[in-house]
């Protein structure tokens, strides 16, 4: 089956590539490299020993989408690319409508026109805002609470919306919790532009002793230790479930979200004394005011994507921070040239 992955450069994507790769999918990437680096796909073919196609293309040209269309005989799409910093999308949400939402719609209609509609698409676990009940099962309402996590949901919507006019559609909607982790390899992994906004980057980054300490958002909330807890999924697993989930949307119609997590919480405190014990490098921290807009527990009820994706996460946390502090010490850099350090 060829499939067409875009954003596959990116953190989820790349990890995604590997899998497809080595499960036996032919796969064509489409990425702009707005946040990420060609070289994450060219570690992608070291490790899989397999070629692919690339473009560089933004879905918002939506010629350049059709060139792929038009030169491969795609199959299904598994769509990552998009934005995706809660902060940034409060500065500037025009553009995170637009890239995400326009994107997206230009994706689809492309889609549409080659009669392609088998599609995988990465929803978030902030579209359930502030969650009523935790664990959070896939039928919780929706409310996210920033431009970024709206727009996720309203492509959920569309997409729903999609589906009512064609039936010929099959959608799975990804909603992914905490992905952490990088692959085994110490080859690819997660590689933020400037100071990282999530937790396990920055701790990598302490670690490596590019930031000195770690800020953690407060320690009085209504959790085991005072600090925010959330369901932090190895990366590979969170792979592992897009397979999963293609697998379904080519065997049968529809439109279903799935939470993709372990459901299992883990405080801040949990994360950093983990790491700590995986690196064997004891981390700074210090208690700062809690982070705007930020929850307290989020966690997934995982049990629908086991019954009907054949799916579960299968990485502990100890695993996860050991691939996280072997790609950023072998990285320093990220995907910057010559940056991998040889051991
Ligand atoms: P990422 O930024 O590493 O990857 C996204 C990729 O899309 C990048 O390679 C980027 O260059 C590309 N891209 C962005 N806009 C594009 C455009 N207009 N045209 C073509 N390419 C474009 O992010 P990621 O962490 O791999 O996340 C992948 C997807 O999963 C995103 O949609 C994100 O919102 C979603 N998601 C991520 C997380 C997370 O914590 N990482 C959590 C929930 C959901
Ligand atoms: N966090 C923290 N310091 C940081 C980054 C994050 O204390 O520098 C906390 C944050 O308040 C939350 C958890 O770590 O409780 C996970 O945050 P992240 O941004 O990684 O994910 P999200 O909040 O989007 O679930």
């Amino acid at each position: 089956m060829v499939v067409l992955i875009t954003g596959g450069a990116g953190y989820i994507g790349s990890h995604t590539c590997v899998e497809l790769l080595q499960a036996g999918y032919e796969i064509i990437v489409l990425d702009n490299y707005r946040n990420s680096h060609p070289e994450s796909l060219k570690r992608v073919e070291q490790i899989t020993g397999r070629g692919f196609k690339v473009y560089r293309g933004d879905l918002l040209d939506e010629k350049s989408i059709e060139k792929v269309f038009i030169e491969n005989n795609i199959e299904a799409v598994i769509h990552f690319a998009g934005l995706k910093a809660v902060g940034e999308s409060v500065q500037i949400p025009l553009m995170y409508y637009e890239c995400n939402i326009n994107g997206t719609i230009k994706l689809c209609n492309v889609m549409k026109k080659y009669n392609v509609k088998n599609l995988v698409f990465s929803s978030s676990a902030t579209v359930y805002g502030v969650p009523e009940r935790i664990p959070i099962s896939e039928d919780a309402a929706l409310e996210a609470q920033s431009p970024y996590g709206r727009t996720k949901q309203m492509i959920e919507e569309i997409l729903r919306d999609l589906y009512v006019s064609d039936q010929e559609w099959s959608i799975a909607l990804l909603r992914y919790f905490n992905p952490i982790g990088a692959h085994e390899s110490g080859l690819i992994g997660e590689a933020p532009n400037g100071i990282p906004n999530n937790l396990m980057p920055y701790i990598t980054q302490v670690a490596i002793g590019k930031l000195k300490v770690l800020n953690i958002f407060g320690n009085k909330y209504p959790t085991k230790d005072g600090t925010g807890v959330r369901d932090y999924i190895h990366v590979v697993d969170l792979a592992k479930g897009h397979l999963k989930a293609l697998e379904k949307v080519s065997s049968a119609t529809g439109v279903e979200a799935y939470n993709l997590g372990t459901g299992k919480g883990y405080s801040v405190l949990e994360i950093v004394e983990a790491f700590e014990k995986a690196a064997n490098i004891k981390i700074p921290y210090r208690i700062v005011e809690p982070r705007k807009g930020d929850i307290a527990i989020c966690y997934a009820d995982p049990s629908k994507a086991r019954r009907e994706l054949g799916w579960t996460a299968e990485k502990e946390i100890e695993e996860m921070c050991m691939d996280s502090w072997r790609w950023q010490s072998r990285n320093p850099n990220g995907y910057v040239e010559d940056s991998i350090v040889l051991q």
